[in-house]
């Protein structure tokens, strides 16, 4: 199949759906009867895997026909390649052979889409070093980076629970946080966004079977824009000693579709250099990371009683990832810890080089003592009741249709 051949569902060659054949995204929606459907995206269109069976392998289509994905997952790289071959011919312009297909076609309009993975466990990374930097430069001006940041990738174990379907309302968490030098509970003054990707894990690994940084990228099933929502008062408060906690477990949003990791492998880059060398096992000949450019914009309520359009917060890429996806996977088990298909790895808050590139609010209101100016006038320190976040992303090479990841967005709750 050439790199740039055309499809002839609707929409699929529209560059600004970014959905093409290089593209294939998985999602889940519901059918008439309420039911669990995986689905791939094509243009304006959805794929019903199940309803598609009699075109698909069938030593494929049992794992396709359940309400998860994280069957087809487990089943590893050469079922995810295989599956994705024959999607890209039957949805080509070469094939003629059309009526099941088109049975199988559904608009996507609005349609509601869940998470097309049960995620078994989260865990929230620390790779973007500009952000840690900056967020350093905050609280601990004298010695910003930590003398392990270089070495470990640090995270900490999330909340699979508390994690929702892009669109999902977010309310404000009250918490425990310190007023004029006291404890008090009390909503949150400080709510943030956190723009990430998450990654989902394949085929997993046994308990006490650490996987290689060569074999890391066999595990990678594929990527997803993620908000990490954050209350930085709450988490001011209890990060000490043992890290995040309620400040972050109250809402995890996740966009519902997952871009498979064949469709960003052909657009890496290089991974940033560390200057002080990598540990053994995290290293190898061919480091890279995935070449994502990522957008924040916010609508607000008078944005929207105003028809204004979401209005851009931010802009950042991938690629200035200080930790790559498979030195994530590999440290992540290093010690024998399991992982297991829908698992999902997020890289925690991807900020640029420059402050206007930071993907969140604390660090481009530099802890709210700097709000800044949105085009509308309206002025920000952290988020206000009735404000919409929305994360999009997408990658292309010259010449190629580009991808764009499904966008992630949340209001709050106002
Ligand atoms: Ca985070």
């Amino acid at each position: 199949m050439p790199s740039n051949a055309q499809s002839w569902v609707f929409g699929a060659n529209d560059p600004e759906l970014g959905r093409g054949l290089n593209h294939l995204p998985y999602t889940c929606f519901l059918d008439e009867k309420g039911k669990r459907r995986i689905a791939v995206g094509i243009g304006a269109c959805l794929l019903d895997l199940k309803a598609a069976s009699p075109l698909i392998p069938q030593h494929l289509r049992e794992a396709l026909s359940e309400t998860t994905l994280n069957h087809f997952m487990g089943l590893g790289p050469a079922a995810w390649r295989e599956l994705r071959t024959v999607l890209q011919f039957l949805l080509s312009r070469a094939n003629r052979d059309r009526k099941v297909l088109e049975a199988a076609l559904v608009p996507l309009h609005d349609l509601p889409l869940e998470l097309p993975a049960a995620v078994g466990d989260y865990t929230d990374f620390y790779a973007s070093r500009h952000h840690a930097l900056r967020v350093g430069e905050l609280f601990r001006p004298e010695k910003p980076l930590l003398e392990n940041y270089d070495w470990v990738p640090i995270a900490y174990h999330g909340r699979a629970s508390s994690l929702v379907p892009s669109g999902t309302v977010v309310r404000r968490p009250a918490g425990q946080r310190l007023a004029d030098s006291s404890p008090v509970f009390a909503p949150t003054e400080k709510l943030d966004y956190e723009l990430e990707l998450g990654f989902y894990i394949g085929q997993g690994n046994a308990l006490g079977e650490p996987i290689t940084i060569d074999e890391a990228e066999n595990h990678l099933f594929g990527v997803s824009l993620l908000n990490d929502w954050s209350a930085r008062d709450i988490q001011a408060w209890e990060y000490q000693p043992l890290g995040p906690f309620l400040g972050k477990n109250f809402c995890t949003s996740v966009s519902p579709w997952i871009t498979p990791m064949e469709a960003v492998n052909s657009l890496k880059v290089r991974a940033q250099p560390h200057q002080n060398g990598i540990l053994h096992y995290l290293q190898n000949e061919h480091l890279e990371t995935v070449n994502l450019n990522l957008i924040v914009q916010i609508s607000t309520t008078r944005s929207r009683r105003a028809v204004l359009a979401p209005m851009q917060v931010s802009q950042s890429n991938s690629r200035g990832l200080f930790w790559t996806p498979e030195q994530m996977v590999t440290h992540h088990t290093s010690g024998g810890c399991n992982l297991r298909p829908g698992d999902l790895l997020a890289t925690g808050t991807i900020s640029g080089e420059r402050r206007e590139q930071a993907g969140c609010l604390l660090e481009l209101t530099r802890n709210g003592h700097e709000p800044i100016t949105l085009p509308n006038g309206e002025r920000r320190a952290f988020l206000e009741d009735g404000d919409e976040i929305i994360f999009t992303g997408w990658s292309q090479t010259e010449g190629q249709m580009p991808i764009r990841l499904g966008e992630c967005r949340g209001t709050l709750l106002g």
